[in-house]
């Protein structure tokens, strides 16, 4: 009895270069200060929240560094009003589609209706993706706003929310 485990195949073993891995993956960075969201994207998030009332909507937000750019609605398969939980296959379609696109998870989101604006102790306990931030979106005033965190292992941290209004890239021509 005793010695070592001697596992062919450890996971643990696996490099910085991933063979199996057909691209690099791009993984989250390691202190995001903030999340990029172009109004288009906003307002995406918006439209699926809304049409998921009055129960939570949840999905995914794709990107680059700290700016998103691919909005991956999932469904909250409890169906809930204050709970959520991603419908696996969704979760996995649109992690397959991240990867195949070269983006990494930027953050997750999802709403809270009826508040708060921040990460409720369910949240925090059932945070699956460290390097992912959690974007709250919760009503206010009639409309929505974003507050977003970084759950590490460590104290929770409030990072920025910036909605671009995507004129970037707008060519210029009749307007103005
Ligand atoms: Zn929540």
């Amino acid at each position: 009895m005793g010695g070592a485990v001697k596992s062919p195949a450890c996971p643990r073993s696996r490099g910085r270069s991933n063979p199996s891995s057909p691209r690099q993956y791009n993984h989250a960075p390691m202190c995001p200060e903030r999340l990029r969201i172009p109004l288009e994207g906003w307002k995406a998030i918006v439209a699926h929240v809304e049409s998921c009332l009055p129960e939570e909507a949840c999905g995914f937000l794709g990107g680059t560094g700290e700016d998103v750019s691919v909005i991956l609605p999932i469904e909250n398969i409890l169906h809930s009003q204050v709970r959520f939980q991603m419908a696996p296959e969704g979760q996995l379609r649109g992690m397959t589609r991240l990867e195949r696109e070269g983006l990494s998870m930027v953050a997750i989101y999802h709403s809270h209706p009826k508040g708060p604006s921040g990460l409720s102790g369910t949240d925090l306990k059932e945070a699956a993706y460290p390097e992912s931030a959690l974007l709250v979106v919760s009503s206010s005033d009639g409309g929505w706003v974003g507050r977003a965190f970084m759950v590490e292992a460590g104290p929770v941290r409030e990072i920025e929310v910036r909605i671009d209004d995507g004129t970037v890239g707008t060519p210029s021509g009749d307007s103005v």
